[in-house]
């Protein structure tokens, strides 16, 4: 856990949110601000900062995200999203703490504005 960070503290359970799932690993919870009907983000209880802080030493939780994610959006009849991770400013990162937005429930463009 790293301190002053916003995701380490909602995976600890420290500062609330609205639950989707959790394990031993990695921590679901809907988005504050949804930007679909439906909307949640799926973050590893370990602090990475991003997607470019991945290696070989921490890229087994992003698998297992990924299984989770299916799983989840299997089990709430999602048959069509989108899974999403900004890295950096430009992309528009403003947490620094890896997560992926799983998207679904509306139409959505492609290239993403
Ligand atoms: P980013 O902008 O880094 O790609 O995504 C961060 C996401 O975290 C945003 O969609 C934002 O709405 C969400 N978020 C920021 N603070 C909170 C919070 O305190 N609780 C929850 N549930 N979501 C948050
Ligand atoms: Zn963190």
């Amino acid at each position: 856990m790293k301190n002053d960070c916003l995701f380490c503290a909602i995976a600890g359970g420290e500062i609330p949110s609205n639950k989707v799932y959790e394990d031993e690993l990695c921590y679901a919870f809907y988005d504050i601000a949804p930007q679909a009907p439906t909307h949640f983000l799926v973050i590893p209880k370990a602090h990475i900062a991003s997607v470019a802080e991945v290696n070989g030493g921490n890229s087994a939780v992003v698998a297992h995200i990924f299984e989770v994610i299916a799983r989840l959006c299997r089990e709430k009849g999602l048959e069509s999203y989108r899974v999403v991770s900004n890295i950096g400013e430009q992309a528009g990162q403003s947490v620094h703490h890896l997560h992926f937005h799983v998207l679904s429930g509306r139409d959505m463009t492609w290239p993403p504005g």
